[in-house]
């Protein structure tokens, strides 16, 4: 390579490269065409491309969209930066923590001269705040290497996941057909997220495990109470949807975390924003509860350990 080559090829070759796009380099045996189901490999940089010429773009910023039609849901930028404000103000620490310490509690890891690789999934990214707080105080522990993944159906929430976090793997991608070989990783979350307990039973490898965070009855109840009010909607019960993770899912592990968290008016106004109980309450309403100054919040979750039930066989998605 002559000089020139050379200063053109870090001009604009690896120079340019981001940290997601190397890392999706690094990954790529986990990729699964949506289309075909095939194994797909990188293209320059640019794009990843399956046997069969199925080809999907990396961003500028470094994710990918592997859906297949746009999704008919539409989350608009402004909930996921209010959630992301709602984020940084510390609101959902504990529960991180927690998590944190259960995927210690709950995974083997190799401590001694082999440094083991764990893969993280979180299934229902969102704008990714949970997942780069996962991985960060993950990576601070132990000598291990932690990849983590993020997936969601919202380009808007992964189009700020990839602006706003770096070294994860960030993937637009519906739940139902989700674009990863099977067995690949050792971790999926699945935090206030719906699930497709098919798929999360064939990426999960035997030794794996689905963590996954349900909100409990006191979850907001501060917020439900004046949004519902007199409405079979102001009291919620996460039973039938623990039910469901039993039916598909071996529980081994469950942890309670509650508290309260003070908010100002201002935070008090991005809640309300992030939060699906105030998609459709009208603005006399949000003002009411604004003015109905609750200076306090109530978080309530519960959060579940399982593996897969082997005996169970599924039906792969692409047949
Ligand atoms: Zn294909």
């Amino acid at each position: 390579m002559s000089k020139n080559n050379k200063k053109y090829f870090e001009k604009s070759g690896k120079a340019n490269l981001t940290t997601g796009k190397i890392k999706i380099k690094e990954n790529i045996n986990i990729f699964k065409c949506p289309v075909c189901g095939d194994k797909m490999n990188l293209d320059v940089f640019k794009s990843i491309i399956c046997l069969n010429k199925h080809c999907f773009d990396i961003s500028k910023k470094g994710y990918i969209n592997l859906l297949l039609k746009p999704s008919k849901y539409k989350y608009d930028k402004e909930m996921f930066e209010a959630r992301n404000s709602i984020c940084k103000m510390g609101f959902f620490d504990p529960l991180i923590e927690s998590i944190v310490s259960l995927i210690y509690n709950n995974i083997s890891i190799n401590s001694s001269n082999n440094i083991s690789y764990t893969r993280i999934l979180d299934a229902g990214c969102g704008e990714g705040y949970h997942l780069s707080q996962v991985m960060k105080k993950l990576q601070k522990k132990e000598d291990v290497h932690f990849q983590g993944v993020g997936i969601d159906i919202s380009k808007d929430g992964i189009q700020f996941a990839a602006k706003n976090y770096k070294d994860i793997i960030w993937c637009v991608a519906d739940l139902a057909k989700i674009p990863f070989m099977d067995k690949k990783f050792d971790i999926v979350l699945n935090i206030l997220s719906p699930s497709n307990y098919s798929e999360f039973n064939r990426i999960i490898h035997s030794e794996g495990i689905l963590i996954k965070v349900v909100p409990n009855s006191g979850y907001l109840k501060e917020l439900r109470d004046l949004l519902y009010q007199g409405t079979n909607r102001e009291l919620y019960s996460n039973e039938k949807v623990i039910e469901h993770f039993n039916r598909n899912f071996e529980k081994i592990d469950t942890e309670k975390v509650s508290y309260n968290v003070s908010v100002s008016r201002d935070e008090l106004s991005h809640l309300i924003k992030m939060t699906p109980l105030s998609w459709g309450a009208s603005e006399g309403i949000i003002k009411k509860v604004l003015d109905n100054k609750i200076d306090s919040i109530t978080v309530d979750f519960t959060i579940i350990i399982g593996k897969s039930k082997k005996q169970i066989s599924l039906p792969k998605w692409e047949s």
